[in-house]
């Protein structure tokens, strides 16, 4: 009998492959449009599934779905899943394709497809702590023989939605408020310095500083830009400022897959992630799984992303806003703002702000009204209890009008 557990080529084509082949009759592309039709005969998916669809003019958000893949990336991924490949040479070479088409990365930096920002996070503080050493990923999340400790900000550690990631790997994160406290702080057990780009504003180190400390102490520095697309150019900005590890998210600005993120960074930080991830095991980040599909995707989304023409792009999303704005505030105590946040989705955003004394109106109440039609329509609230925020660059092309007309009736029916 073969020996449980090894896995080559030879008996994997001597076994199996031959019993697949005789028990498999037909054409697999030909099947495949069977089990389409046959499970999607209306072309909604989510109508047979009885889950209500929703129009996105709120932003890349997680919950309800990140972003559309471009159909071009989607035909891609249809076209990944006919065929098997090795998983490892398929992170690689996509990887060393990122890698090359960011033109401006370093040279000493390379890049590998994740599970989400949030994979990457989690491989990434893995990668640092391992190394490639084979014990020490295996062991993980028993730190023995291994640095142990995390700085970051303690603004930002407390307000920091991916603290589990970085703790997954068994380190403790240790706060620093100053450049003095990073001083004291950094010891024979400091592992990497952490930031979160989007609290950059409010932080009392800034982005730069960051990287320039980590390279004074010598402890790698890692940077989550995960929502920071536009502009194209912070896809290498924060590795050219110092960083040492960056990570993206696929399902947001880049319109990948939603399961699917990048790391970008020095070489060996790069490949000693990969090694803590799936499929390798036993390893911490097993169940952190992209598949063949979602890495051609996340590659293919990326490769036409890059050849976007993002002022063209930038004017769209502000005619549609302009669009809705022209429409609602035709209605008596209606105004609007244009806004660009200034770190995380920093694209065009329109404030709908209403005067309660002609609108009888709070922001839930609006949001509420805006969700509860078929398609749902999806903003976000505030600042205040009488606004709420659009953004366009989610939409499809004509959702702009249905937004609209929802607005308008919502905000003729509560005439104050
Ligand atoms: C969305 C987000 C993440 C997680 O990204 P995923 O791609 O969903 O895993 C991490 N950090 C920040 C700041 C984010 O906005």
């Amino acid at each position: 009998m073969r020996r449980a557990g090894v896995w080559n080529r030879r008996n994997f084509l001597s076994g199996l492959g031959a019993m697949a082949a005789a028990a498999w009759p037909g054409n697999a592309l030909a099947r495949s449009k069977e089990a389409a039709s046959a499970v999607a005969p209306a072309g909604n998916i989510y109508k047979e599934l009885g889950v209500k669809t929703m129009i996105n003019a709120w932003g890349t958000i997680t919950i309800i779905g990140g972003s559309l893949i471009p159909p071009e990336a989607v035909a891609a991924m249809s076209a990944a899943a006919e065929q098997y490949v090795s998983i490892p040479d398929l992170l690689e070479a996509t990887g060393d394709r990122i890698a090359r088409m960011l033109k401006d990365l370093p040279a000493d930096h390379s890049a590998t497809i994740t599970s989400g920002a949030a994979g990457a996070i989690m491989c990434g503080v893995a990668g640092t702590l391992t190394g490639e050493n084979k014990e020490f990923i295996r062991q993980l999340p028993d730190l023995t023989g291994m640095k142990s400790e995390v700085l970051m900000l303690k603004s930002q550690h407390r307000h920091y939605g991916y603290n589990p990631q970085i703790l997954a790997s068994g380190v403790r994160i240790v706060e620093v408020e100053s450049p003095d406290d990073v001083r004291r702080a950094v010891s024979e057990k400091t592992a990497l310095m952490f930031f979160a780009n989007y609290m950059d504003e409010s932080s009392e180190i800034k982005v730069a500083e960051w990287a320039k400390l980590g390279k004074q102490y010598n402890v790698p520095t890692f940077n989550d830009a995960a929502a920071d697309t536009p502009p194209v150019s912070h896809l290498t900005d924060y590795n050219n400022m110092g960083y040492d590890l960056v990570a993206f998210s696929g399902g947001k600005g880049l319109r990948g897959p939603q399961c699917s993120g990048l790391l970008l960074g020095r070489k060996d930080l790069v490949r000693a992630a990969r090694f803590n991830s799936a499929p390798f095991a036993p390893t911490i980040g097993r169940g952190m799984k992209v598949g063949k599909e979602e890495i051609v995707g996340m590659w293919k989304a990326l490769e036409i992303y890059l050849n976007n023409n993002q002022e063209k792009l930038t004017q769209e999303w502000w005619d549609r806003l302009h669009y809705v704005s022209k429409q609602v505030r035709s209605i008596n105590g209606v105004y609007t703002a244009d806004f660009v946040p200034p770190i995380a989705n920093h694209v065009p955003t329109m404030r709908i702000e209403w005067d309660a004394q002609k609108v009888d109106l709070t922001t839930a109440q609006a949001l509420d009204y805006l969700k509860s039609g078929d398609p749902a329509v999806m903003m976000g609230g505030g600042p205040g209890d009488n606004s709420i925020s659009m953004t366009s660059f989610m939409l499809k092309p004509g959702e702009e009008r249905l937004i609209a007309q929802r607005m308008k009736e919502m905000f003729k029916a509560h005439k104050a």
